[in-house]
């Protein structure tokens, strides 16, 4: 496994079809997207966000999509051809997390149109990455098991760093001040992420560790006492909930007009996209798939 490797003082091979490529990640959310990056770097896999979604990102996904698709389709399709128009790009060392899963919506269909325009625009030597529960997260061969334990964690971490934004960035009494901090503890995330700790109780430990400095930097910051504010809390779609550039910053712009902003999570969806697995698994007469089983 990948922490017996790594004790053994080497560092990890990238898995199989990430050898000597750059995997991009497409940023949903920025902290979680930049928490799962580190995870995939602590398996050796040079990895990293998209740049910042823009004008440019919203004209290639148009002009790859019809209008029939969610929104969600044409910001990963522009972000994601964006990175192959940058000079010096080389389809062949390129790959691209596009996430799937099983659900009453089009997600799972991100995946087959996505390669459907990869290839139309000759980009066939694009590698697709494509973790899933159904498939035991088998594209990350040997490494699957770390892959789901730190991922996990890394989701669970850096939604908790977004509550505790989202708690103290309407109180503060120096403008700006709660989202320096919560940047700095989202690299400390990060830093704790891509490292070997030699095990994941040391790990734990670690994370647990890194939560704590950002519980009392958020304490400590400066408030505005006596304030106090409507909650609103935003539900719904969870690409555009979280996706500040396709919300236009909605959270920001409430807090702007006065309001304490309450979200769910990306763990929330982590939780019912496994469910809705198991419960189809179940239709069939089995729990868990054999590929899901042996990772
Ligand atoms: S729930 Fe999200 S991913 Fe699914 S169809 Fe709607 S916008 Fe697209």
């Amino acid at each position: 496994m990948f922490f017996s490797q790594l004790s053994r003082g080497g560092a990890p091979a990238p898995p199989g079809p990430l050898a000597g490529k750059k995997l991009w990640l497409p940023p949903m959310s920025d902290a979680p997207a930049r928490a799962l990056a580190a995870v995939f770097r602590s398996l050796g896999v040079d990895a990293e966000c998209t740049p910042r979604s823009d004008a440019r990102t919203r004209e290639l996904g148009a002009r790859h999509t019809n209008g029939d698709e969610c929104y969600p389709t044409k910001v990963t399709m522009g972000d994601y051809l964006k990175v192959l128009e940058r000079p010096g790009t080389d389809p062949r060392k390129t790959a691209f997390l596009m996430a799937t899963g099983q659900g009453p919506c089009r997600f799972g269909q991100y995946l087959p149109y996505l390669r459907s325009v990869l290839e139309t625009l000759g980009y066939r030597d694009v590698t697709l990455l494509s973790p899933s529960f159904e498939n035991g997260y088998s594209d990350l061969g040997e490494n699957s098991t770390h892959f789901v334990r730190s991922g996990w964690r890394a989701i669970v971490s850096s939604d908790i760093l977004r509550k505790l934004l989202l708690k103290a960035r309407p109180y503060e009494a120096i403008p700006g001040a709660a989202d320096a901090v919560h940047e700095e503890c989202v690299r400390d995330l990060c830093r704790v992420l891509e490292c070997n700790h030699g095990g994941y109780g040391a790990q734990m430990e670690r994370l647990r560790e890194c939560l704590l400095r950002a519980h009392g930097l958020f304490r400590m910051l400066p408030r505005r006492n006596g304030y106090v504010r409507p909650l609103i809390g935003i539900v719904g779609e969870i690409f555009c909930r979280l996706n500040t550039f396709s919300n236009e910053d909605l959270v920001r712009r409430l807090e702007e007009a006065g309001a304490e902003v309450w979200m769910n999570d990306i763990s929330e969806w982590i939780w019912y996209t496994n469910s809705e697995a198991s419960r189809m698994f179940r239709l069939q007469g089995s729990r868990y798939s054999k590929t899901a089983l042996a990772s």
